[in-house]
């Protein structure tokens, strides 16, 4: 142990003497808000290291490869699981300064360095007349790198994909320090194995992204929004398949469960529908040129008249607001039910999410916690938040217990533990369920043949945390301020 921390000093003077006191911060001060990420659970560290350039980040990887010294590579740190905290301690290599975008109009591409901030990179495409429909909604905030290692969703994921579908190219390191790039600033290529989609959505174990060449979209001309309300949460859900066999396709399909519904109206006071409230709710927008978008309002409106639902369109902006608000407040409203929030984010197939709002209401009465649900119909990803008190030790007992009834469950409906989180430290415990030994062991072998000192990301994915074990930080984050979709 001496002789590794021994080591681990003289690892990280050799990169003060590199890259400088300014970009190697070894200050308590320095280092702490990224000890951490929005799962606040927080590990003490030897270095933060500022990288301005990917010649800082080959030059940590290197001599952490060298020196076996653990890297936790790290945006914006808003994800939810614990994959940007170092728990193995060693360095945390801060890429957000490094966030260049430039946009090719002529060839609908954005190429864009991995600090890159989501709403940034959105805004510079539609100054140019194009999209990046990827939307998380920590994207004021989130990184593309970031995006990138967690394949992340957001609501518009129900028409375009999630971020897997809109990165053409990656450029990087390998955990030995080694430059690698997987395609170009082409939209095609079949050139061997496509370790691009490998290093996607996983949680930067294998490779540090520096540079990426986005798809874009044209922007869509408008949108229109409809809100739906239903007797129950079956019958949403129902209705969710009927539309979606219909043929429509909807650019954003979101469901509030009743629970949800009570936190937007009751608590947080959003007026929906006069004398018709605390209903399950669709919120359902469609995009795109006024012509095709004036059939989308037809076929949506019969719909919801052969269904004999109770339905609000928003006919101006202001009314556009007032439906999206509900979606905004239910989450920080949830609050009120308990001071914490274990936000799971576990996809259902469609066939099977009947049977999972059928659970749901069995899961809370057995457990006694409200469970506040809502998500991404269309995906079968949904958000199940489990409300409980931290310092009630019984509490968190039964929400610990709820987790893994709720886990074991999506993956016997045929679904997964994880949409658009990952994996990091919290689900773990739960890789078990999701994954067989063989495919624990073709992962473990990837891992091993990219990363073989296992420097980069330690402790993620395959070994097991148990996270009830540790106290998070007493911290108000940024994006924990203002209302935000989640
Ligand atoms: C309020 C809120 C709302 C959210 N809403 C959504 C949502 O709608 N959809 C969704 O998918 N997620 C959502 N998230 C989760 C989170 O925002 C995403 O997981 C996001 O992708 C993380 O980006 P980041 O820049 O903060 O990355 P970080 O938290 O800094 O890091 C996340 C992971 O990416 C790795 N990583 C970061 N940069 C690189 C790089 N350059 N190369 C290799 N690996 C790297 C890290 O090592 C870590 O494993 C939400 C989070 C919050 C707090």
């Amino acid at each position: 142990m001496a002789a590794k921390s021994k080591s681990r000093v003289r690892a990280t003077n050799k990169l003060v003497a590199q890259l400088g006191e300014r970009k190697v911060r070894r200050d308590e001060k320095s280092k702490y808000p990224a000890s951490f990420d929005s799962s606040k659970l927080s590990f003490s560290y030897d270095a933060l290291v500022v990288a301005r350039s990917e010649v800082d980040v080959a030059a940590t990887l290197k001599l952490a490869n060298a020196f076996q010294v653990p890297v936790t590579t790290r945006g914006a740190g808003t994800s939810l699981t614990g994959s940007g905290s170092p728990i193995k301690g060693g360095w945390v290599l801060d890429v957000s300064r490094m966030s260049r975008i430039a946009i090719h109009k002529g060839k609908s591409m954005a190429v864009v360095q991995p600090g890159a901030v989501v709403q940034d990179i959105q805004d510079k495409a539609a100054a140019e007349g194009l999209f990046y429909p990827p939307d998380p909604s920590s994207l004021k905030h989130c990184t593309i790198g970031g995006n990138i290692a967690c394949n992340a969703g957001g609501m518009r994921c129900a028409k375009y994909g999630v971020t897997r579908d809109f990165v053409l190219a990656l450029e990087g390191y390998l955990p030995t320090g080694e430059r690698v790039s997987w395609g170009g600033e082409y939209k095609k290529f079949a050139t061997g194995y496509n370790v691009r989609d490998l290093w996607i959505g996983s949680e930067g174990t294998l490779g540090v992204v520096t540079k990426a060449v986005l798809r874009l979209l044209p922007k869509p001309a408008r949108t229109w929004t409809i809100l739906v309300a239903f007797e129950d949460d079956l019958q949403a859900l129902q209705a969710v398949q009927d539309l979606l066999l219909a043929g429509m396709n909807p650019s954003i399909l979101e469901f509030l469960d009743r629970n949800s519904v009570y936190c937007a109206e009751e608590i947080a006071g959003v007026k929906l529908f006069k004398g018709l409230s605390l209903k399950p709710l669709l919120l359902v927008e469609f995009d795109g040129h006024p012509n095709a978008l004036r059939d989308d309002k037809k076929q949506a409106i019969d719909w919801a008249k052969r269904l004999g639902l109770a339905y609000r369109e928003a006919k101006t902006e202001a009314e556009t607001e007032v439906l999206w608000s509900a979606r905004r407040k239910c989450s920080g409203a949830m609050f009120a039910l308990g001071d914490a929030k274990i936000n799971e984010d576990i996809v259902v197939p469609l066939e099977s999410q009947a049977k999972f709002a059928r659970f749901l209401k069995r899961l809370q009465k057995k457990w006694k916690l409200p469970m506040p649900t809502f998500g991404h119909a269309a995906d079968g990803n949904f958000h199940v938040n489990i409300m409980y008190h931290r310092e009630v030790a019984e509490e968190r007992q039964r929400a610990k217990g709820a987790v893994d009834d709720l886990m074991q469950k999506v993956v016997a409906l045929g679904g997964t533990i994880s949409g658009e989180h990952g994996i990091g430290l919290a689900k773990t415990p739960f890789m078990k369920y999701a994954r067989n030994d063989a495919e624990m062991a073709a992962m473990r072998a990837i891992k091993k043949a990219l990363d073989p000192n296992g420097i980069l990301n330690p402790g993620k994915l395959f070994d097991e945390y148990e996270v009830w074990s540790k106290t998070p930080e007493k911290v108000v984050l940024p994006w924990d301020k203002k209302p935000i979709l989640k």
